[in-house]
């Protein structure tokens, strides 16, 4: 029977494979472009072979399933931190204020139950590690190297900081900085994580990588 199976070249495997997460990735809601959700898959893949990953900012599990389905593949795993109540924008009101997210029981944005939803219809349930509540919190014990940190959680420049001064120091030499919504003129958009991109460069401890649309990537030396 083999002689009436087709085997794509590696190429084209992929390249199929990629085109379905991404067809995938553009039923869950969220703010992540084909292109970046792409360069985060492929920065991961690598990154998750010399240790796990982690997101701040999971909403409704767009990132997580690019982030993800990469750790998966290198046999890592990815945590997903988000207190999962909307950020300040999202809540009502509010100009990113969606109706869907609302859960008028506990009177609150509730994006767990989407996201769950997402590891659950990607299989990534034995992958991703959801975290409950704050980035703050989250870090006060931890310990573990990390390969790669993205962060795109609150866009407030406190919590941009907090996020990078939370997270940067664990990513392993080579180790991956990646940071959502870099914005060069503030006529595109807020400049919090543009100002923190800055900060680490300055730092000394990263380089920068070439930028996919507004995804900041940088570099532990
Ligand atoms: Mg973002």
């Amino acid at each position: 029977m083999l002689d009436r199976l087709t085997v794509p070249s590696r190429e084209k495997y992929w390249s199929a494979a990629m085109n379905n997460l991404i067809k995938f990735a553009e039923k869950i809601k969220g703010f992540l472009d084909p292109d970046e959700g792409k360069r985060l898959y492929e920065i991961a893949k690598e990154a998750a072979l010399h240790g796990p990953c982690l997101e701040v900012g999971s909403y409704c599990g767009k990132s997580a399933l690019y982030l993800g389905t990469a750790c998966k593949e290198s046999g890592a795993i990815l945590f997903s931190i988000d207190h999962h109540r909307g950020s300040e924008e999202q809540q009502p009101g509010e100009a990113y204020f969606d109706p869907e997210l609302f859960d008028v029981h506990a009177y609150a944005i509730d994006t767990l139950s989407l996201f769950r939803r997402t590891l659950q219809m990607a299989e990534l349930d034995d992958t991703v590690v959801p975290m409950v509540c704050t980035s703050g919190l989250a870090a006060r014990a931890w310990a573990t190297p990390l390969s790669l940190v993205f962060i795109d959680g609150g866009h407030a420049y406190e919590t941009v900081l907090a996020d990078y001064y939370c997270w940067a120091k664990h990513i392993v030499s080579n180790g991956y900085l990646l940071i959502h919504d870099i914005f060069q003129d503030p006529a595109d958009g807020g400049q919090a994580p543009f100002k923190i991109y800055q900060k680490a460069l300055a730092s000394g401890r990263f380089k920068a990588l070439v930028q996919t649309k507004t995804l900041g990537v940088l570099q532990r030396i």
